[in-house]
């Protein structure tokens, strides 16, 4: 469908997520990150060394993770450590990115670093400031700790040291010191498709679920004819069904071309918050099987709360909805 801009929309994409997540969360997931850095890569690389990394991530050969998340900043993204010292030809990069998904397995990764002040070509002092960096993991001075996660497992999630790591300029995303805002500003985009990830999930919980209701009898009929047991699952598809509209909503502003901030964060805590929900519910409805890893039902619960973590927690996207509608004077 081209690009975004042309035919596909951002509501395009968000339901290209759910459906795969429907099918198959990991599938998603690994839509959701290519999806996320290969436009990066195009965007700022030099055309031959985006001819080097973009076309392999479209084919599925490569992955190139994305690490902000650093041991002492998750939230407060702004308060990273990570340093990237001006040298001859380039940057020296030093510290600890941590929790970064795909990172066991990925051939690069896009990070931040805080540029130190520097002199330009045209011996201007610069003040340096946060600046995005593509590292190839395979280098010297490279260090991967792989986490032992309940979830999330074909993905892998893991902690990157680098140690006097050369990047060259070549090798440096947008402007130096652009790159917080840069980044800030595709997490509407994100959050309100991790929205549809978590509520594609949901339903496949869902569906799952009903089918078991009309095939489990108990004292001679199927359980299904329980309100106790049905009545869980209206509630539940109603409220999955109120929280994908709510992400449809996001989308269709991005689309629009008008901000959408409060509303990607309302999607990121409640479409997760109902999802979650959703999929317990589901867990009890299937009495002891559910409790089973023959089932994927616990699967889909600790993946999901792994979604509600990542890209920030249901209490940083209420700090976001406060804000908007109280006032940052206010709430602080
Ligand atoms: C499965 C998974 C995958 C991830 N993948 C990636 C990835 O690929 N790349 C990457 O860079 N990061 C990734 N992360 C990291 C994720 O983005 C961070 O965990 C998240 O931003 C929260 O940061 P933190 O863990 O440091 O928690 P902290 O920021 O230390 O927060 C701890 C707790 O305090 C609360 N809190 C903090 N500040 C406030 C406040 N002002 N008001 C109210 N409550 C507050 C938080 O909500 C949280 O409950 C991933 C995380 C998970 C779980």
């Amino acid at each position: 469908m081209g690009r975004l801009g042309d035919e596909l929309t951002k509501v395009h994409l968000g339901i290209v997520h759910e459906k795969l997540a429907y099918a198959n969360f990991y599938l998603a997931q690994l839509a959701y990150t290519c999806n996320l850095t290969a436009p990066l890569l195009e965007r700022f690389l030099p055309a031959d060394l985006a001819a080097q990394w973009v076309p392999g991530i479209v084919q599925g050969e490569h992955i190139v993770a994305l690490g902000l998340t650093e041991p002492g900043s998750g939230s407060d993204a702004a308060a990273m450590r990570m340093r990237a010292r001006r040298v001859d030809g380039g940057w020296e990069l030093t510290g600890e990115k941590t929790s970064i998904t795909f990172a066991p397995h990925a051939k690069g990764l896009i990070t931040f670093a805080r540029a130190d002040e520097y002199v330009d070509t045209d011996g201007t002092v610069r003040t340096g400031g946060i600046t995005c960096f593509l590292v190839p993991l395979d280098a010297t001075g490279v260090e991967i700790q792989k986490f032992p996660d309940p979830g999330w497992k074909p993905l892998g999630r893991a902690a990157v040291f680098l140690d006097d790591l050369f990047v060259p300029d070549a090798q440096v995303l947008g402007d130096v010191g652009g790159a917080f805002r840069m980044v800030m500003s595709e997490f509407d985009y994100t959050r309100s498709v991790i929205g549809f990830m978590s509520t594609g999930v949901a339903r496949k919980a869902l569906d799952l679920t009903v089918q078991f209701t009309k095939d489990r009898a108990t004292f001679g009929k199927p359980i299904a004819a329980y309100q106790g047991v049905s009545f869980p699952l209206a509630e539940a598809a109603t409220k999955l069904e109120a929280a994908r509209w709510l992400t449809y909503r996001a989308l269709s502003l991005a689309d629009a071309g008008k901000p959408y901030t409060k509303e990607a964060a309302m999607v990121k805590w409640y479409a997760l918050d109902v999802s979650l929900q959703t999929i317990h519910d589901c867990i009890i409805t299937h009495g002891h099987t559910g409790y089973s890893e023959e089932m994927p039902l616990q699967a889909m619960l600790r993946d999901v709360s792994g979604l509600e973590i990542g890209e920030g927690t249901p209490q940083i996207q209420k700090l976001i909805v406060a804000r908007s509608i109280i006032g940052r004077e206010f709430t602080g």
